[in-house]
């Protein structure tokens, strides 16, 4: 249910309604908007006796169920759009922001040099594993602590906020201290433990959508998150398995506007895995300025060829700058037609 209290509600009309939702053995989530309070209740109890109970409260404005299966990120509970603070960049404010950097952190030299051509080119935040969950045990790894450690003193040198991703819940709290946004990946998506873990870290969680899953099944992993006292969540589209071969995943580019009528959360595209291949890379980037993505997650390597992993999907420096500069008209045009709209 949600339940929208009149504006310039008092603390204390407001204290009186989570008390009744409470009675009826629902949890209360609030959200404290410009004009008013708006109330969230999950649970299991008798929705219509409450429904009934909260409308005639003269404070109450309406009193609604949620339809859809997950609630506090649905678009029902909550119009607007979120806008999520990391360091000085919003996402989800109209800007789209730009997360760069190379698949794994491999050395001090690469993750550095890359967080100067990153940033240069137009990028807020860096990407990079530390931790990496990869197809083949043989496979490399990732530098863990160490990795997490290079990144913070990327961190350091270019001002940029850092994403990289944490697979267990044993790590949530040492990624933590080195990450601004922590990256769940494409296999973790349904790792409730991590998520329920994620919903306790105060850091924005980036989550991936699963090569297999449905949208709402992306939507309830992050309505875990939501649900366990974080809302700081941002969806990633990545591309999912289908048939086709000609990439190595399938971008649902479709699923952006469809994530943008379900839920307030950010959506994000990841054009790299979706693809596979660099040279699909700035298409993709495109339309995802286009579609109405709020931004972009890119692997860029000083030398692809060279890389520990996903090199294929990386792009080099000067093609990240040539692509960010490519991507400007296509921005301007976008903050234009938004800003008709908004007239
Ligand atoms: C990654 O971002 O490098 C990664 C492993 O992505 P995904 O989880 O989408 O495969
Ligand atoms: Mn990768």
């Amino acid at each position: 249910m949600i339940i929208s209290m009149r504006p310039h509600s008092s603390k204390e009309e407001i204290e009186q309604v989570c008390e009744r939702i409470r009675d009826f053995g629902y949890k209360v989530h609030t959200i404290v908007g410009e004009e008013r309070v708006v109330i969230g209740a999950v649970g299991v109890g008798d929705v219509t006796a409450c429904l009934e109970s909260l409308q005639a409260i003269p404070s109450v404005e309406s009193a609604v169920r949620i339809s859809a299966p997950y609630k506090f990120v649905s678009r029902e509970f909550k119009k607007e759009r979120s806008q999520i603070r990391v360091d000085g960049t919003v996402i989800g404010g109209g800007e789209f922001v730009v997360m760069a950097g190379p698949c794994s952190v491999e050395n001090e030299k690469q993750i550095m040099d890359t967080a100067e051509a990153v940033a240069a080119a137009g990028a807020k935040i860096l990407r990079g594993g530390a931790f990496k969950p990869r197809t083949s045990p043989y496979d490399f790894q990732g530098l863990e602590l160490e990795g997490l450690k290079l990144l913070a003193k990327a961190r350091q040198a270019t001002g940029l906020a850092i994403i990289t991703e944490v697979m267990s819940d044993r790590d949530v709290d040492l990624v933590a201290e080195h990450a601004d946004i922590m990256q769940v990946g494409a296999r973790n998506m349904q790792n409730f433990a991590l998520l329920k873990t994620l919903g306790k870290c105060g850091r924005t969680v980036l989550l991936k959508r699963g090569m297999s899953s449905t949208l709402n099944e992306l939507l309830m992993s992050a309505e875990y998150v939501t649900a366990h006292g974080n809302p700081n969540v941002v969806l990633c589209e990545r591309g999912i398995r289908t048939f086709e071969t000609a990439t190595r995943n399938t971008c649902d580019i479709a699923s952006i506007p469809v994530l943008n009528e379900l839920t307030h959360l950010p959506v994000i595209l990841d054009p790299s895995h979706a693809t596979g291949k660099r040279s699909l890379v700035p298409a993709l980037s495109r339309a995802a300025v286009a579609i109405g993505a709020d931004g972009l997650l890119v692997e860029v390597h000083p030398k692809p060829e060279k890389a520990f992993s996903d090199g294929a999907q990386s792009l080099n420096f000067e093609q990240f700058r040539a692509m960010m500069e490519d991507l400007r008209p296509y921005l301007d045009l976008r903050s234009q037609s938004l800003a008709v709209k908004q007239v």
